[in-house]
C-alpha cells in the first residue's frame, strides 16, 4: 500500500517534473536577456508573466490550455493516443516515460523504507536529479538553482540522520565531488586546450556526494565515465551526433548515482552501507 501510495504521488511529481524541464532553461533565458537588456540601457518592453504557474499548461503548437482531464499523467497519454486533443499533434513519448519512471523511484523509495521523513528526502532528491539529468541533455545546463540547494539539502539530511554518510562524510563528499572534477577539467583545458565538461558537473558531483558520502564519488565517476562513453559510441553509431560534438555529462553522472543510491554496488540506500 504504502508502494502504492508513493507511486501515485511521484507520477504527479514526474508530471510537474517535465512543466519544470521545460519551463525552467526558458525563464533562465529570459532572465538573462533582461539583465543583459538592463546594463545596456536598452530595458525590454514588459513581456508577459512566465514562471512555473504560469500560464497555464498548453499545447506547444496550438497553445490551447489543457483541461484537467488531460494532464492526468500517463492515463492522458493514453486516452489521447498520444495527441494533443485540439490540434492533433503527437506528444512526446518523453512525458509519460517520465512520469512512469519518477512514479517508480517513489515507490523503490517508499519501498526501501516506507513512508517516512527519509523516504520523502530521497524521493525528492532523485526527482531532482532526474530533473537535472533532462535539463542537461535538452540545454547542455545544470541550473544552479538545482544544484546548490540539493547539495545543501543533501548535508542537512546527513546532519538529521536521514541519509547513511555521516556529516563529515557527506561534507567531504560535497568537497572532493567539485574538486575532483575540477581538477579533470583543469587538467584536460592544459593539455587539450578544450572544456571537457561544465562547471555545472562538479557541482552535481559534489551533490552526490553530499547525498551518498566521499566513499560512493569513486565508483559514481567509474560508472559514468563507461556509461558516457558507452552512451557516446551508441549516438556516433546510428549518427545522432557528429564526432567532437559537445556531449552532456550530467546524465551519466545522475545514471551513476541512482545506481549507487538503489542498487547498492557502493552504497545501499539507508540499510546496507558499509
Ligand atoms: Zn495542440
Amino acid at each position: 500500500m504504502d508502494i502504492f501510495i508513493a507511486a501515485l504521488i511521484g507520477l504527479q511529481i514526474g508530471s510537474f517534473l517535465n512543466l519544470l524541464v521545460w519551463r525552467l532553461p526558458r525563464m533562465m533565458e529570459r532572465e538573462l536577456a533582461q539583465k543583459h537588456a538592463h546594463y545596456s540601457g536598452s530595458p525590454l518592453e514588459e513581456q508577459a508573466a512566465f514562471n512555473l504557474f504560469f500560464p497555464r499548461s498548453h499545447c506547444p503548437s496550438c497553445k490551447a490550455t489543457l483541461r484537467v482531464r488531460d494532464l492526468i499523467p500517463v492515463f492522458s497519454y493514453l486516452f489521447l493516443k498520444g495527441k494533443c486533443a485540439h490540434c492533433n499533434t503527437s506528444i512526446s513519448f518523453r512525458y509519460p516515460l517520465v512520469e512512469i519512471v519518477v512514479a517508480l523511484a517513489w515507490a523503490g523509495c517508499a519501498y526501501k523504507c516506507g513512508l517516512t521523513w527519509q523516504a520523502l528526502a530521497w524521493a525528492l532528491c532523485v526527482s531532482a536529479l532526474i530533473a537535472l539529468a533532462l535539463i542537461d541533455m535538452d540545454t547542455m545546463y545544470l541550473p544552479d538553482s538545482i544544484t546548490l540547494p540539493l547539495m545543501w539539502a543533501g548535508l542537512i539530511a546527513s546532519s538529521l540522520g536521514w541519509t547513511l554518510a555521516s556529516l563529515v562524510d557527506a561534507m567531504w563528499g560535497a568537497v572532493a565531488g567539485y574538486l575532483s572534477l575540477w581538477l579533470v577539467y583543469q587538467i584536460f583545458l592544459r593539455v587539450t586546450g578544450k572544456e571537457g565538461m561544465g562547471a555545472g558537473d562538479f557541482k552535481l558531483l559534489a551533490v552526490l556526494g553530499a547525498w551518498l558520502g566521499w566513499m560512493a564519488l569513486p565508483g559514481i565517476v567509474f560508472f559514468a565515465s563507461l556509461a558516457g562513453v558507452l552512451i557516446v559510441i551508441v549516438l556516433r553509431f546510428t549518427q545522432k551526433i557528429n564526432a567532437g560534438a559537445p556531449f552532456p555529462f550530467g546524465p551519466s553522472l545522475v545514471l551513476a548515482g541512482l545506481v549507487s543510491l538503489y542498487c547498492g554496488s557502493i552504497t545501499d540506500y539507508l540499510g546496507l552501507i558499509f
